[in-house]
């Protein structure tokens, strides 16, 4: 074998982005996963597709922005459908606490007044009399976004085989990099699922450009146009590992929610209603870890879109730079062996 042999396992956003990494830096790279095709029992496909690190900042521990914020670029240069408009955040009059706290959590917004709103999101004028811009995020569609990378991998000469189940296949390479995701759970047992319920819906009489996010202090809400008058709808956070469809009840104070954000999603048409289980360490942030020829990408909990490419970066700098620490010896090995 080759030393620049090397198995990508999972073609969700962990493993295509590293993948491309590794591809991009000239290693030889396959992918497989076990799905029969794109997006097929893979979380990747359920995300809202937010790159949000400054919102994300007011739950999430700082390096979510420090990992987070190149990954806009990132994404800009590998996906020309990713969207720099910026987040609004609002909140009901009822809830106006709720944005001060917000915005003392977070970090580059600005306030709006009700014609701020207006003037950026012209369906939502008389709706909020204040707003958090964040103006600097991004968002993109993971269904059109994961295609991108797997046709840029293409490009490069990267195989993506569907079908093929990394433990029953029997895996020849020099270097495994699993993004399993949540199966990664029988290597990583500190790994869990954090359940998320979603669905999307199509409205003819709602134009809203950017994510807008309505906070409430039990049901926050967020709403991601993807074009066509199409919006993804999320997300639960519930600590459960149930699989299986949406709850009813989470269903319903999702659209009450949507429904308060603008009486337009009442008339929106319901095109999908779906779940599934982000993959999350304890500390819920995401990780690169060596074994014996292994390299493992996971944790990527509620940050998948926003943090893959800096695990992507962490992958392959493990793999080249020569002065990083590691205590892995296959590794060193392997660079021994190409120098
Ligand atoms: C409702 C919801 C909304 C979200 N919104 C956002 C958002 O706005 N922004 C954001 O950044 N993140 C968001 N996320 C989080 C994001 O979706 C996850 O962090 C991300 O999808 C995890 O990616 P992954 O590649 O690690 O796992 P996955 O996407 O699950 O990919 C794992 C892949 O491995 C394959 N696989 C598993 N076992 C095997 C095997 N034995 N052999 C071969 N293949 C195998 C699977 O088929 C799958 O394709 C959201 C998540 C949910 C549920």
């Amino acid at each position: 074998m080759s030393p620049s042999n090397v198995i990508a396992v999972g073609a969700g956003v962990a493993g295509l982005a590293a993948a491309l990494e590794l591809a991009e830096r000239g290693l030889r790279v396959e992918v497989i996963d076990r799905g029969r095709a794109l997006g097929d029992g893979c979380c990747s496909w359920m995300a809202g597709g937010m790159l949000a690190p400054w919102c994300e900042r007011a739950t999430s521990d700082a390096q979510v922005v420090t990992l987070g914020e190149p990954s806009i670029a990132w994404w800009m240069r590998r996906f020309a459908g990713t969207a720099r408009r910026g987040s609004l955040v609002v909140a009901q009059q009822r809830d106006a606490a709720e944005l001060t706290h917000f915005s003392e959590r977070t970090e580059r917004c600005d306030w709006l007044d009700a014609d701020q709103v207006a003037k950026l999101e012209p369906d939502l004028a008389g709706r909020f009399r204040r707003a958090l811009f964040f103006p600097d995020e991004a968002h993109l569609d993971p269904r059109r976004a994961l295609p991108a990378l797997a046709d840029s991998l293409k490009q490069l000469g990267v195989p993506i085989r569907f079908g093929v189940d990394a433990q029953a296949a029997g895996l020849r390479a020099e270097l495994v990099v699993d993004c399993r995701g949540l199966a990664a759970r029988d290597h990583l047992p500190d790994l869990r699922g954090v359940r998320g319920e979603m669905l999307m819906v199509r409205s003819r009489d709602l134009e809203l450009s950017r994510p807008v996010r309505m906070l409430h202090p039990r049901i926050p809400l967020y709403v991601v146009p993807r074009g066509g008058g199409v919006y993804m709808i999320g997300a639960t956070m519930i600590e459960s590992e149930a699989r299986g469809g949406a709850s009813v009840r989470s269903t319903v104070e999702m659209l009450n929610a949507a429904y308060a954000l603008h009486p337009a999603f009442g008339e929106a048409e319901i095109l999908e209603i779906g779940a599934d289980l982000r993959p999350a360490f304890p500390d819920n942030l995401p990780a690169v870890r060596r074994g014996a020829n292994v390299i493992y990408v996971n944790g990527l909990y509620r940050h998948g879109f926003l943090l893959a490419p800096a695990m992507a970066k962490r992958v392959a700098d493990a793999v080249f730079d020569s002065s990083l620490e590691t205590s892995d010896a296959d590794l060193r090995q392997r660079r021994s062996a190409r120098a």
